[in-house]
């Protein structure tokens, strides 16, 4: 039986898979927080309301994932108004695709950023509170790229293969202290990015994965829900591969 007081942050919760995450942590009973840029507060405003609609409660902070300083203030709000962060998904992610050699430093830096950076600066806000706690769930959602690589995805690649290092080297660190540290790599996903895609990439796409079709969102979020829940305490440092057979690692 899960802790229900537990508070779960999951940043880029509006987005597409991080939506079911939080659907699927709300339905553990956790208290859900999705953080969101304040460019979108008027979007996740409507989407908190449709998440109501649906039985979820969800709350919403405001983050930018690449400021140290925006996450720091964002766990101490959190702190404030519900307590310390005991569950996190460092779900924010964005793809900037683009062979190395047309590939320019903004490209490359922004990929870096908001999904290798943004896990350094999150995490270190909520670090020390599950540690005193002597709890803690952090789940990194990477990529089947950052595992097997992909054509025109040098930094997404590189910035997802070093979420893995990170977590295996904060697992060691947190594995005494009742903080488990995973990461969760899903194949192709369908999600509106992967929806927008023509009917004909996508058939390519479905060709190359085992199982035959795409994973959906709902799939992610299973897998986090159980790396978060109260009695997966024996899980740390692996990485979960929901990816449809696309991989076998
Ligand atoms: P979405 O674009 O729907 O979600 C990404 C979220 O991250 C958005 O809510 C976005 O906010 C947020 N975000 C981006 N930049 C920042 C920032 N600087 N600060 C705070 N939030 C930010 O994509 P998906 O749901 O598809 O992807 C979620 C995660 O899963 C990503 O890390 C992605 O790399 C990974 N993934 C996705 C796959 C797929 O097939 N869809 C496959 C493998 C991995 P906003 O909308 O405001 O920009």
């Amino acid at each position: 039986m899960n802790d229900t007081r537990k508070i779960a942050l999951v940043t880029g919760g509006t987005g597409g898979i991080g939506t079911e995450i939080c659907r699927h942590l709300a339905r553990q009973g956790r208290q859900v927080i999705a953080a969101h840029l304040a460019a979108e507060s008027e979007q996740a405003a409507a989407w908190q309301k449709k998440q109501c609609e649906a039985g979820f409660d969800i709350a919403l902070v405001v983050v930018d994932v690449t400021s140290f300083e925006s996450c720091e203030a964002m766990a101490k709000g959190v702190e404030e108004r519900f307590g310390g962060i005991d569950i996190l998904v460092n779900c924010a992610g964005i793809t900037r695709d683009v062979t190395l050699r047309k590939m320019d430093t903004e490209q490359w830096s922004a990929v870096l950023s908001t999904n290798l950076d943004s896990v350094f600066n999150v995490t270190r806000q909520v670090i020390e509170g599950m540690t005193e706690r002597g709890f803690g769930r952090i789940v990194n959602i990477s990529s089947v790229n950052g595992q097997k690589g992909q054509f025109g995805q040098t930094n997404y690649a590189a910035a997802k293969a070093g979420m893995h290092g990170f977590t295996k080297s904060l697992a060691l660190e947190g594995a005494r202290k009742g903080v488990t540290v995973n990461t969760v790599s899903p194949g192709y996903i369908a999600t509106e990015m992967v929806m927008a895609m023509s009917e004909e990439i996508r058939s390519q796409i479905i060709g190359t994965v085992p199982i035959g079709r795409l994973g959906k969102p709902e799939e992610i979020g299973r897998a986090v829900a159980f790396l978060c829940d109260d009695d997966s305490g024996y899980i740390t440092g692996a990485d979960f591969s929901v990816n449809g057979g696309l991989y076998m690692s």
